[in-house]
C-alpha cells in the first residue's frame, strides 16, 4: 500500500533471470493445488519439481535517477526528536482502520516510557497498552473470517513448518490483516519481531493481541519519527536473537539494517518487499552493485498490481468520498486523470453509481481503452470549470496545478487515489489569500477570497488510505503472496537466487490466485492431453507467458 518516491523517474525493461520456474518451492505447493484440492506436504513437493517443465522468468529492471534520501543519522538516547531525515512518503500516508479501541485508561504517555509485560511475563514489546490484546484478538479473528485462502495456506502447510528456523523481521502496516499473515508465518514455524512501516496506520489493539502471543511488536498509532527509527532500531537490535529473512513495506527497515548493522544484513536469507518505494530502493542497490541479499519484488507480481489496484481501488473509492462528503454520484460530472489500473478501478465504480465521467491520459493506449469502456477522453482544462469531483490517479506530480484549482466551480471536490501526496500541488494553496477550514477530519474547505470554496480530502494523500477502509479480501491476496515469497526465499537452495531483485516466479502468482478461488466457489476447467498439448502448456501451470498483460 506504499507509493513511489518523489522524484523517481521509472523506466522499466525486461531481461531474463537464471531461476528455473520448476525448482521453486513455492511452486511445488501450486503445482500440487492447481490441479487438486488435496493437502500436500513438503515430501509431495519435491515430486513435483521434476514434473512441471523450466523455462527463464523475467525480471524487470528498473532503473532510476539518484535517490536523495539518506540513511546516515540514527535515534540517539539523548533526544527524541533528533533525527534530521524525513521518514518515507508511505510512513507518513495514514490507513485508517475499521476499529479503533479507545479507553479512559488510556494516557499520553509514550510506550517508550512504560513498562508493560504479557500474560507470559514477557516485556519484549512496546505497544500503546497491553490491555487491549482481548479486543484485538477479536479484530485478527474477524479479519480471519475474509482471509481464508491464507488460513487455508497456514493449514496445508504448518505441519512441514517450511519456515522453521526463520527469524523474520518485519516492517508493514500492523492491521488485523497484517496480524493474520505474522500468525501465518509463526505457524510455519517462523520467529517474528515487527514493527510499523507507517506512524499513523497501526490498530494499537492488534499490536497489543500480537505482543499477548509473544510476537515482539514494536509499534503504536501516532508514532513520532524518532519514535519510528527506535522501533525499527529495537525489532533488529535485540540480544540472542538475529533476524535471517526481511519483509518490509516501504524499504525502511531494509536501508536501517543495511546502514546500521551491515553485518547483520550480509547474513539475511532473503528480503521480500512490498511497496514501489521500497522496490524502487532495493533496485537503486543492485545497480549500485551493493545489494548482497537476494530479494522478491513483490509489487509487480500480477496478484498485487491487478488487484491491490483495480480492484482495491475500485471498492475504496466511493467509501473515501462518501465518508468524508455525503456526496451523491448520480448525475455528477466527475473526472479521473489517469486510465492505469487506479483509474480503471475508480472509474468503474464511478460510472456504476450513475456519474458522468471523464477521463484524462497522456498514454494512446489507455485512452483508447477509456474511449472503449465508454469514457470522454479530455483534457483537464476543457472541463475544469464544469466538474463537481476531480480524482487524481496517474503517479506523476503536480497533475492538477495551482491554476486548474483557481478555475475550478465552487463545491468541487478534490481528492488523490495516486501517488502520495504529490498529484495536486496542494502546497501552491498555502497562500495567505486562502482560508483553510478543517471541517471534518481529513476535510478541509480552502476559501478563495469571492467565497468560492473546494473541498480538498486528505490534504491530497491518497483518499482511500487515509478515509476508508480497504478490503480484508485484496489484503488477503497480497499477503499470500507475500508468505509464499517468503517461504520461496528462505527454502531455496544456495545460489538459486543471487544478490538482485526477482520477480515472483508465475506459478506462485497463480497458485495465490487458485487459493483465493475457492472463497467464490469457483471451478477451474482442467486442460485434456490433448489441448495441453495444442497450447504447449504443462496441465499444472504456468497458463501464461511471462510478458501476458492480463
Ligand atoms: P498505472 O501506471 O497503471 O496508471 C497510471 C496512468 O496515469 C498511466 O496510464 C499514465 O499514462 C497516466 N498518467 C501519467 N501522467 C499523467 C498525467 N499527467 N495526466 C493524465 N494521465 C497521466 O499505475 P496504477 O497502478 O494505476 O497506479 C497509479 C498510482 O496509484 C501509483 O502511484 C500507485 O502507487 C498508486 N496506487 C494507489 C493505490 C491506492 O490504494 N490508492 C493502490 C495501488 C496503487
Amino acid at each position: 500500500m506504499s507509493e513511489p518516491v518523489g522524484e523517481a523517474k521509472l523506466e522499466v525493461k525486461q531481461a531474463s533471470k537464471e531461476v528455473k520456474e520448476s525448482e521453486n518451492v513455492a511452486e511445488k505447493y501450486s503445482a500440487m493445488t492447481v490441479s487438486k484440492n488435496s493437502e500436500i506436504t513438503m515430501g509431495e513437493l519435491s515430486t513435483v519439481f521434476s514434473a512441471v517443465p523450466t523455462h527463464k522468468p523475467v525480471k524487470k529492471q528498473i532503473q532510476f535517477v539518484e535517490d536523495k534520501q539518506e540513511f546516515s543519522r540514527f535515534p540517539t538516547k539523548a533526544g527524541r526528536r533528533s533525527l534530521s531525515r524525513s521518514i518515507s512518503q508511505s510512513s507518513t500516508d495514514s490507513y485508517s482502520s475499521a476499529a479503533s479501541y479507545t479507553d479512559s485508561s488510556d494516557d499520553e504517555t509514550s510506550p517508550r516510557d512504560k513498562t508493560q509485560v504479557n500474560s507470559k511475563g514477557s516485556s519484549d514489546f512496546c505497544v500503546k497498552n497491553i490491555k487491549q490484546a482481548e479486543f484485538g484478538r477479536r479484530e485478527i479473528e474477524i479479519a480471519e473470517q475474509d482471509m481464508s485462502a491464507l488460513i487455508s495456506l497456514r493449514k496445508r502447510a504448518q505441519s512441514e513448518k517450511p519456515l522453521a528456523g526463520a527469524k523474520i523481521v518485519g516492517c508493514t502496516h500492523i492491521t488485523a490483516q497484517t496480524a493474520v499473515l505474522i500468525e501465518t508465518l509463526v505457524a510455519l514455524g517462523a520467529q517474528c519481531r515487527w514493527t510499523a512501516c507507517n506512524i499513523y496506520s497501526t490498530q494499537n489493539e492488534v499490536a497489543a493481541a500480537l505482543s499477548e502471543t509473544g510476537v515482539a511488536v514494536f509499534a503504536w498509532k501516532g508514532e513520532s519519527e524518532d519514535d519510528f527509527w527506535w522501533c525499527i532500531d529495537r525489532c533488529i537490535n535485540t540480544e540472542g536473537w538475529q533476524p535471517n529473512m526481511i519483509l518490509d513495506d516501504g524499504g525502511d527497515l531494509t536501508h536501517w539494517m543495511y546502514k546500521k548493522y551491515p553485518n547483520v544484513f550480509k547474513k539475511i536469507r532473503g528480503i521480500v518487499e512490498e511497496s514501489v518505494t521500497g522496490v524502487h530502493r532495493l533496485y537503486q542497490l543492485s545497480k549500485a552493485g551493493k545489494l548482497c541479499v537476494p530479494a522478491m519484488n513483490v509489487n509487480d507480481s500480477v496478484t498485487k498490481q491487478k488487484f491491490d489496484n483495480l480492484y482495491c481501488c475500485r471498492e475504496s473509492i466511493l467509501d473515501g468520498l462518501k465518508r468524508t462528503t455525503d456526496v451523491m454520484f448520480g448525475g455528477k460530472q466527475v473526472v479521473v486523470c489517469g486510465y492505469g489500473e487506479v483509474g480503471k478501478g475508480c472509474c468503474a465504480a464511478l460510472k456504476a453509481l450513475g456519474a458522468i465521467v471523464y477521463v484524462t491520459e497522456i498514454d494512446p493506449i489507455c485512452a483508447l481503452q477509456a474511449c472503449m469502456d465508454g469514457f470522454r477522453v479530455v483534457k483537464l482544462n476543457e472541463v475544469i470549470r464544469q466538474v463537481d469531483v476531480i480524482i487524481t490517479c496517474t503517479g506523476n506530480k503536480n497533475v492538477v496545478t495551482r491554476d486548474q484549482l483557481d478555475r475550478m466551480k465552487n463545491g468541487c471536490i478534490v481528492c488523490n487515489m495516486g501517488h502520495s501526496n504529490t498529484e495536486i500541488d496542494v502546497a501552491s494553496l498555502r497562500t495567505p489569500e486562502l482560508t483553510w477550514e478543517r471541517v471534518r477530519s481529513q476535510v478541509d474547505h480552502v476559501i478563495w477570497p469571492d467565497g468560492k470554496r473546494i473541498i480538498l480530502l486528505a490534504e491530497g494523500r491518497l483518499l482511500n488510505l487515509s478515509c476508508s477502509t480497504v478490503p480484508t479480501f485484496v489484503l488477503s491476496i497480497t499477503a499470500t503472496t507475500q508468505a509464499l515469497a517468503l517461504i520461496e526465499l528462505y527454502n531455496a537452495p544456495e545460489g538459486r537466487y543471487k544478490q538482485d531483485v526477482y520477480l515472483l516466479p508465475k506459478k506462485m502468482d497463480e497458485y495465490v490466485a487458485s487459493l483465493h478461488l475457492a472463497t467464490f466457489d469457483a471451478h477451474l476447467t482442467e486442460l485434456s492431453d490433448e489441448q495441453a498439448k495444442y497450447l504447449g502448456l504443462n496441465k499444472n501451470g504456468p497458463f501464461k507467458p511471462n510478458y501476458y498483460r492480463y
